[in-house]
Order: structure tokens, then C-alpha cells, then sequence
């Protein structure tokens, strides 16, 4: 399968094992990965995509309405999806609470400023149970046919295993959290030695959580775009 696909099955494979309740997906663009977990809901009950970018997720939102499928099958409870135009670096309470957050591709998308307030916000203010940030390994760009400088370019950075390793351990120490390292897209006989084409961290909060039962908090930094129940 192609590696964008990977990416999204390592997400369906750790809420199939975990079971969050409660998902957000951060940079969610056209809604795909949204998609997939709505049909592979394991439990899920609330399912949020955030975008900064209101173009692309107005082309396809549509396509998490409800199907006359998901109403023919046995349903595990109510699932709402909501989705908000809003950026990662800003403050929003009604993020607060979540089980599960999602950064597929994301971070080397912010300027590094950036990501020190996307690091504050997500761990420090969100807090949720667990988080999985992908992003590209730049030690594998030398395997790319083609390649010259990033990957896209859009990309304000892109990340060495140790760079990324570097910040992750700093969330860990600053915001109570641990982490393990994986990825998709492995190259193969002595070229493995560069690591994962795409590398993943997944934190998990060391502390336990005060937040989940507490009530939502009304959005009010983020603005609303779309948002379903069924
Ligand atoms: N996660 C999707 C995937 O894997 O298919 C799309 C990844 S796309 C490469 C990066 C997305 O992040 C874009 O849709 C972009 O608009 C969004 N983005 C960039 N900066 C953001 C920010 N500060 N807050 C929220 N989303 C942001």
C-alpha cells in the first residue's frame, strides 16, 4: 500500500487496540483519515477533524455524512463528527479532554516558533491521553528518486531521526508524557540502516487525567464548519 495509506493504518490499528473515545485530527485537509476511522469506529463517540485551511476541508466534509449503511449497522452508541476551521498553535477549550490526538504530516508544515507553541498547546494545554505526530525522516530523502531539497514545498523543515527524537524528549520532560519511536516505509538490505521513510512518535500521558469526564467546553476560538450526529 502507499505510504500514505500506512500512515492512516497505523492510526486504525492503535484505536482498534487503545479504543479512545474521544479523537482529534489535527491537519485533517480533505477529511481521510476521518473517514476511515468513522468506519473504523472501534468506539469512538466523537470524532474531530481541525484544519487551518477552510478550503480544503469544505471540498470534501460532505463525505462523513451519515450513509443509509450506517444506520443499517449495528451502531456502537451515538458517534458526533465535528469539524473546525483553526489552527494547532491556538488555545481552544473545546479541545480539551480528548483521548487520542492525531498529527499526520503536520508539524513540518509549521515554522519552528510554531511548533514550540503547537508543543505547549497540544501537551500542555489540550493534554490529552495520547498522541501520534508523523512526519517525514530526512535520513531516507537520499532513496527518494529525484529528490531535491524537501519533500513538498510547503515543508519548513524536515526532521533527522535525532532531531525529532530531541523534541519529543523535550515534550516528554516538560509536559509529562513518554514516548516510543516507530514508522512506516522501511527501505530494504543495508539501506534499512536510514530508517523509516515516514517516523512516527506516540506519547502517552504518564499522569492521570482529570479532564475526560468533565463537560465540554463551548468552542470559542476555533470556528465550526461542519458537524453531524448519528
Ligand atoms: N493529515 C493529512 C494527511 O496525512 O493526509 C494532511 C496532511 S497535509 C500535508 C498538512 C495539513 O496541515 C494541510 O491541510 C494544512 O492546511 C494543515 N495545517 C498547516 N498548518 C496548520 C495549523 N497551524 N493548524 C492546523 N492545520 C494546519
Amino acid at each position: 500500500p502507499p505510504l500514505y495509506m500506512q500512515r492512516y493504518q497505523f492510526v486504525i490499528d492503535y484505536v482498534k487496540t487503545y479504543r479512545p473515545k474521544k479523537v482529534i485530527d489535527f491537519g485533517c485537509a480533505e477529511c481521510c483519515l476521518l473517514k476511515k476511522l468513522k468506519f473504523h469506529r472501534n468506539g469512538i463517540q466523537l470524532l474531530v477533524g481541525v484544519d487551518i485551511n477552510s478550503v480544503v476541508l469544505l471540498k470534501r466534509m460532505h463525505t462523513l455524512a451519515p450513509l443509509i449503511s450506517d444506520y443499517l449497522q449495528p451502531s456502537d452508541g451515538p458517534l458526533t463528527i465535528e469539524l473546525y476551521q483553526g489552527s494547532v498553535t491556538e488555545r481552544e477549550p473545546c479541545t480539551r479532554g480528548f483521548d487520542l490526538v492525531t498529527c499526520v504530516e503536520l508539524i513540518e508544515h509549521l515554522e519552528l516558533v510554531e511548533v514550540a507553541s503547537f508543543s505547549e498547546v497540544v501537551f500542555g494545554y489540550m493534554s490529552p491521553g495520547a498522541v501520534i505526530v508523523s512526519t517525514p525522516n530526512a535520513e531516507f530523502n537520499p532513496l527518494l528518486p529525484g529528490l531535491r531539497g524537501f519533500r513538498n514545498y510547503d515543508h519548513k523543515f524536515e526532521w533527522t531521526r535525532a532531531e525529532f527524537q530531541t523534541w519529543a524528549h523535550k515534550v516528554c520532560r516538560d509536559y509529562g508524557y513518554s514516548v516510543h519511536f516507530t514508522g512506516v516505509g522501511e527501505a530494504v538490505g543495508h539501506w534499512r540502516e536510514v530508517g523509516f521513510c515516514t517516523q512516527i512518535a506516540v506519547f502517552q500521558r504518564n499522569f492521570h487525567d482529570t479532564m475526560s469526564n468533565a463537560k465540554r467546553l463551548e468552542p470559542s476560538v476555533y470556528r465550526l464548519m461542519y458537524r453531524v450526529v448519528y
